[in-house]
C-alpha cells in the first residue's frame, strides 16, 4: 500500500492518504456503552502514573468501565458523553483526620460540606461511637451522595483522660486498669470500629494491651505517642498511624531517658489533676525543650524506625498553623466561613472578630518544626496522609483539606507527592488500594474534575468543576445547590439526592 502512495505523488498521493484515513477510521468500530457515561478528551492526574494527556474515561454504575487514548476509543454518538477538555481528572480526596462529634450541629452538614469540595472520604479520628456509627450507617445507604466514613469510635485513653467532656467534649473513654483498656478495646472490636486509635494519657502496658488486640483483628492502631512511652517503642509495638507527629520531639533529644522518667513521675498525679490539665504540664515543661534541643543523630534514627515499621504520619499541618498563625484572621480563610451553615458562620466571624493577631514566637516555632519535619518525612519516604482536625481550630470542613495539601508543598513535598497523601495513601492504609485512590479500570469512580492543573499548582484542587461520588456525577449546579442548602442550614443528609 504504501508503494502505490509513493509512486503515485502529488494530488493524486494526497487524495490517497486521505482515503486511508477514512477507511481506518471506519473500521474502527463505534461504541455504545449502555447505562453509562464517557469524560471525553481529559487530562488524567493518577497517582502513580501522573499526567495523562486526552485521555477518555466510561463510568458505568459505580465503576471505571474503561480509561483509554481519547484516539483509541470511537464513541457512538448515542453514549452519554461530557467534554473533558481542558479538563484535569483527579481521584476523589481523603480527610483522614476529622472530628464529626466536636460540634454535632455542625455535623448534620459536615457530609455535604465535604463531598462538595470534592472530599469523598474521611477517616473520623475520635467520637461516640454510637453517633459516629450513625454518620457511617448513612453513607453506607447513601454512597452516591455522601463520603465514605471511616470510624476509630471513642479514643481509648488512661486514668486521666483528657477529652472527658468537662471543658473538651467526650471524646475518649477512660480506662483506669490494663482489663479495663482490654475490655474496652474488646468493645469497639465486637461493635465494628474500622481501626482503634490510643491516646497519650494510657500507661506502657495498657498501650501495649491494645495494641495486641489490634494486631490480632488486623485493625490499624492510630494515636498520640502515649506520655509515658518513647515514640520508637509505641510503633515497634503496632503504632502504625501517628496523629500530629504528636510526641515524636520528646524522643529527639540527648536527655530523653530522664525526660521520660519526669514524665513518668507527673503522671502519677499526685495532685490528682484533671487529665487535660496534666497533659498541658507536661507538654508545656518538655515539648518546646525538645524542639529547641534536637539531637540531628536521635532525630533521623526516629524517622528510620517509622520508616522501618511503614508507621503512617498524619501532621495535621493546618490545626498548627491556621490558629498559631491566625491563618484564620485573613479574608481567604473567613471567605471560606461563607461555606458553613449561617449559623456557625456567624459564631465563628464573632469569635475570630474578637481574636487578637498576637503570634506566639514559641508556637509559631513548633509549628514550623513540625513542617519542616514533614519534609524530612516526605524525603525518607515515610507515608504521609492529609488530615486536617476539622471542625477544631475554625478549619472549615473540606475548604481545610485543600489547604493542607498546599501545605504539603510548601513544606517541601511536590505536588504529585501532595496528591497522593490524600488519595492513594489513605486507599494503602485502609488496604483498599486495589479498588480506590487512583484513576484506573475497574476503579470505584470517586473522582474530581477540576478547572486547572494542580501539577502546576495544588492550590487548583479547590478549582472544582465537578466531584464524581460513587460514579453519580455532580456537576457545577449540583454542588452550588448543595452549597446553598447547606448556607441555609436545610440538613439533607438522608435524602440520598
Ligand atoms: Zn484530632
Amino acid at each position: 500500500m504504501l508503494c502505490t502512495i509513493l509512486i503515485m505523488g502529488g494530488r493524486g498521493r494526497k487524495i490517497y492518504s486521505l482515503l486511508i484515513i477514512c477507511l481506518f477510521f471506519s473500521c474502527q468500530e463505534e461504541i455504545y456503552f449502555d447505562n453509562a457515561y464517557c469524560i471525553q478528551n481529559v487530562n488524567v492526574v493518577d497517582p502513580i502514573e501522573g499526567l495523562m494527556e486526552e485521555m477518555t474515561l466510561v463510568v458505568k454504575e459505580n465503576k471505571i468501565l474503561q480509561i483509554v487514548k481519547q484516539e483509541d476509543l470511537r464513541l457512538s454518538r448515542k453514549n452519554n458523553i461530557i467534554d473533558g477538555s481542558h479538563k484535569y481528572l483527579i481521584p476523589g480526596l481523603w480527610d483522614s483526620h476529622v472530628h464529626f462529634y466536636f460540634d454535632r450541629e455542625l455535623a448534620l452538614h459536615m457530609p455535604e460540606l465535604f463531598l462538595s469540595s470534592g472530599i469523598t472520604s474521611v477517616r473520623d479520628t475520635g467520637g461516640a461511637f454510637w453517633y459516629v456509627d450513625s454518620i457511617r450507617q448513612n453513607a453506607l445507604n447513601h454512597p452516591k451522595t455522601h463520603p465514605r466514613v471511616k470510624i476509630a469510635g471513642p479514643l481509648i485513653d488512661g486514668n486521666f483522660n483528657v477529652y472527658n467532656g468537662s471543658v473538651l467534649p467526650e471524646l475518649s473513654i477512660r480506662t483506669q486498669t490494663v482489663s479495663e483498656s482490654i475490655a474496652e478495646t474488646e468493645r469497639l472490636v465486637a461493635q465494628g470500629v474500622d481501626f482503634l486509635k490510643a491516646y497519650e494519657m494510657l500507661s506502657p502496658a495498657q498501650f501495649e494491651a491494645i495494641a495486641g488486640i489490634a494486631k490480632r483483628e488486623n485493625l490499624r492502631l492510630a494515636g498520640h505517642v502515649p506520655l509515658s512511652m518513647e515514640i520508637t517503642r509505641a510503633i515497634a509495638l503496632g503504632l502504625n498511624s501517628l496523629e500530629h507527629i504528636k510526641n515524636l520531639e520528646l524522643e529527639a533529644v540527648k536527655n530523653s531517658d530522664s525526660m521520660l522518667l519526669e514524665r513518668r513521675k507527673m503522671l502519677k498525679n499526685q495532685a490528682y489533676l484533671p487529665g487535660r490539665e496534666l497533659r498541658g504540664n507536661i507538654h508545656q515543661l518538655q515539648k518546646q525543650f525538645a524542639v529547641d534541643h534536637l539531637a540531628l543523630e536521635a532525630y533521623h534514627s526516629i524517622l528510620d524506625s517509622i520508616k522501618k515499621y511503614e508507621a503512617y504520619q498524619v501532621p495535621t499541618l493546618s490545626i498548627y498553623k491556621v490558629p498559631i498563625y491566625k491563618i484564620f484572621r485573613e479574608p481567604f480563610w473567613q471567605k471560606s466561613f461563607k461555606l458553613l451553615p449561617n449559623k456557625t458562620m456567624k459564631e465563628w466571624e464573632k469569635r475570630v472578630a474578637a481574636s487578637n493577631d498576637n503570634i506566639n514566637p514559641d508556637q509559631k516555632k513548633f509549628s514550623d518544626w513540625i513542617q519542616s519535619t514533614t519534609g524530612e518525612m516526605a524525603k525518607v519516604e515515610i507515608p504521609l496522609m492529609a488530615g486536617t482536625d476539622t471542625p477544631l481550630g475554625y478549619l472549615t470542613p473540606g475548604f481545610s483539606l485543600h489547604y493542607e495539601l498546599e501545605l504539603m508543598v510548601e513544606s517541601g513535598l511536590t505536588e504529585l507527592q501532595s496528591l497522593r497523601t490524600a488519595t492513594l495513601q489513605p486507599a494503602k492504609y485502609f488496604r483498599m488500594e486495589d479498588s480506590l485512590g487512583l484513576v484506573k479500570k475497574d476503579y470505584i469512580a470517586d473522582l474530581i474534575l477540576l478547572n486547572k492543573n494542580p501539577l502546576e499548582d495544588i492550590g487548583h484542587t479547590k478549582d472544582i468543576h465537578a466531584v464524581i461520588k460513587d460514579g453519580n456525577f455532580l456537576n457545577r449546579n449540583t454542588l452550588d445547590e448543595i452549597q446553598k442548602e447547606i448556607s441555609a442550614g436545610v440538613v439533607v443528609s438522608a435524602l440520598g439526592r
